[in-house]
């Protein structure tokens, strides 16, 4: 090893060397003019101007050639001219510019650099050797995790509960933390056994980190924080040393939290995933167990571990006296979105009209995260437009920027791909606004955002957590709109519907082999899905059915596909004429929204021309 790592330094030091020579000023093509030629040049009057940068002149001759040339490291050009009897303001003098810099590898630095360059790398050598000699071939993994333990340094965070919003159950669980925290003989003399290990489970953003440190704010206790990923070092024992100086930082700072985010990095399932233990996982895993079994009782500290892949954290972890409690921190809810606006908006100055029910209404699934993002990007728009205040218009752009990404006004649509994203839009959004189970249109635009060309945006009526057999019919249907407008319209398909496709072919296939919303397979499941753990996130799926019942599902995926688009083009033939002012309507303004939407569809479209739409 360490032979191995002297050779990958020499071989730094000779590239360096390398890099230095080649960019060296003496490696110019063209060949330079000594100093004396110069001036003998311009006493000659053949030179009409010369550039100086730094200790590089570019000399250009009356008839246009240009040379170069160096000067002495401390000599002063303007000097040289005067010693040399040069009338700068004599008829057919050159002109002399100066430039600053002219260069990193020209200017004195680089001279000083280059000068000592050799007396650093041999500087660096001797020190490099000595160190490692002192640490000896076994410890320096130890003397280099003891070193990045010095990064542990407790903050007391101000943050308190007040500052979380939307996870009231998960709040007051943890105040029981905070209480024991505060005041251990309260419950010592009790006798109770106090929780070591709490695990916060909960989508990324949704506030576990903060929730954390309000804990620890509340309890006045400082705040050890570290991330599993973090621990997967290179070098095998460091994960696990970190893990110990973490405990013993911890325990002198008594009361204390250690946080410990995503987990699941180091905690998953041992065993699981393809080639074997990660074997630096495991030991950093062992080294948190064997932590947490050795605190003694009156041990005042408590580890909070947040995770959002509970399911595949290794049972061991879970074990009574481990991470026994578990917290969830939900997605939230309108109302927990409405509150956690209120906590972003604190200390920033909104207009009396600015509506936060209407803003949570339409950001259902938004993460604590959003909504923080989004209070910020609606200050940002109100401070670019000038505005005194952040009205409600900023907040509605800025729920379109987070969910899509900032509008991107340099993509250039020609009118003709402006006018087939229109129809294709209008399209989805008449065929959701004729069915029953659709969630409403709220918002349709052909102005692409991200990745999108345009989009129909639906809200739904109220937070949902069961979708019905219908409804998924209804949002097939939906999907298909958009390239069944196309198809209508203009006679042809397009990639834009690219998208829509993949979504519908997904549900339907979900449908029928995971919801068992199939009449004629009836309620089953069919194959059996497995996340592959060491990917990631990677689902495999492993047939656990004969060919011939293969045969039946792709006919019902494909039987609930064909109804969807069946139902998508009879609404779209019968109400042509609303389909085409909608469309023409939105290639016009680009966006409509809210109650003009819901007038336009309710208004009488004006009948077609036999030629219309034939764009
Ligand atoms: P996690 O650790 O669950 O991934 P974080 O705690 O890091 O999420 O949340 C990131 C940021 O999002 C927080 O700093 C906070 O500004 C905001 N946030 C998340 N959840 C909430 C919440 N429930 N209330 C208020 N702000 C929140
Ligand atoms: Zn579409």
């Amino acid at each position: 090893m360490s032979k191995h790592s002297f050779v990958i330094f020499i071989v730094i030091v000779a590239l360096v060397a390398a890099l230095f020579t080649v960019f060296s000023p003496s490696g110019e093509s063209k060949e330079p003019l000594v100093i004396n030629e110069v001036i003998s040049k311009i006493k000659a009057g053949e030179v009409q101007h010369i550039l100086v940068e730094g200790k590089e002149l570019t000399i250009t001759t009356v008839d246009g050639e240009e040379w170069e040339s160096t000067l002495g490291s401390n000599t002063d050009f303007l000097e040289v001219l005067r010693q040399e009897n040069v009338d700068l303001t004599a008829k057919g003098a050159p002109n002399i510019e100066f430039k600053e810099g002219g260069g990193l590898l020209s200017s004195e630095w680089s001279l000083v650099l280059i000068q000592f360059l050799p007396l650093i790398l041999f500087g660096g050598l001797l020190v490099f050797l000595l160190r490692r000699a002192q640490q000896g071939g076994a410890n320096q993994a130890m003397g280099f995790a003891k070193s990045k333990a010095k990064m542990f340094t407790a903050n007391k965070p101000t943050d308190t509960f007040s500052d979380v919003a939307g996870v009231e159950e998960a709040k007051e669980e943890l105040q029981e933390v905070v209480e024991f925290l505060k005041y251990p003989d309260k419950f010592s003399r009790l006798g109770a056994r106090v929780p070591k290990g709490v695990l916060l489970v909960g989508p990324a953003g949704g506030g576990k980190t903060l929730l954390s440190r309000a804990v620890a704010g509340e309890a006045d206790t400082p705040f050890f924080s570290i991330s599993g990923s973090e621990f997967v070092e290179m070098f095998v024992g460091v994960g696990a040393s970190r893990v110990r100086d973490l405990f013993d930082q911890a325990k002198r700072n008594s009361p204390a939290i250690i946080f410990i985010d995503e987990i699941d990095a180091v905690g998953r399932h041992r065993g699981a995933g393809v080639g074997g233990g990660h074997d630096e996982r495991e030991q950093t895993l062992n080294q948190i167990l064997t932590e947490m079994d050795g605190f003694e009782a009156n041990t005042n500290i408590i580890i909070l571990a947040a995770t959002n892949r509970p399911d595949i954290l290794d049972p061991a972890l879970l074990r009574p006296g481990r991470f026994d409690r578990r917290v969830v921190l939900d997605q939230a809810d309108i109302n927990g979105r409405k509150e956690i606006l209120q906590v972003h908006i604190k200390g920033k100055t909104i207009s009396q009209e600015v509506d936060l029910e209407a803003i949570a209404k339409q950001t259902a699934g938004f993460s604590g995260a959003d909504l923080s993002h989004l209070v910020n990007e609606a200050a940002i728009l109100a401070a670019r437009r000038d505005k005194q205040q952040i009205e409600q218009g900023e907040f509605e752009e800025a729920i379109d920027r987070v969910i899509a990404g900032p509008q991107r006004k340099s993509r250039k649509m020609s009118a003709k791909e402006k006018g087939i994203i229109a129809y294709h839009e209008a399209g989805h959004a008449l065929v959701a606004r004729n069915l029953p189970n659709a969630d409403p249109v709220h918002k349709i635009s052909v102005i692409a955002r991200g990745m999108m060309g345009g989009y129909t945006r639906q809200l739904p009526t109220e937070d949902r957590y069961l979708t019905t057999r219908s409804q998924f019919t209804d949002v097939l249907a939906t999907l298909h709109g958009g390239h069944v407008a196309e198809e209508i319209m203009f006679s042809e398909m397009t990639t834009g519907a690219q998208n829509d496709i993949e979504q519908a072919s997904k549900i339907a296939r979900a449908m029928v082999t995971q919801y068992g919303m199939s009449e004629k397979l009836g309620p089953r499941t069919f194959g059996k899905r497995e996340e592959m753990v060491f990917l990631g996130k990677e689902i495999s799926e492993q047939r656990d059915y004969s060919d011939k019942l293969a045969e039946e599902i792709d006919e019902e995926v494909n039987g609930f596909i064909q109804k969807a688009y069946d139902i998508a083009k009879e609404i779209l033939t019968n109400n042509k004429p609303k389909l085409v002012q909608i469309a023409e309507k939105l290639k016009d303004q680009e966006t409509i929204e809210g109650k003009e939407l819901d007038e336009l569809f309710d208004s009488e479209a004006p009948a077609l021309e036999p030629a219309a739409g034939q764009a």
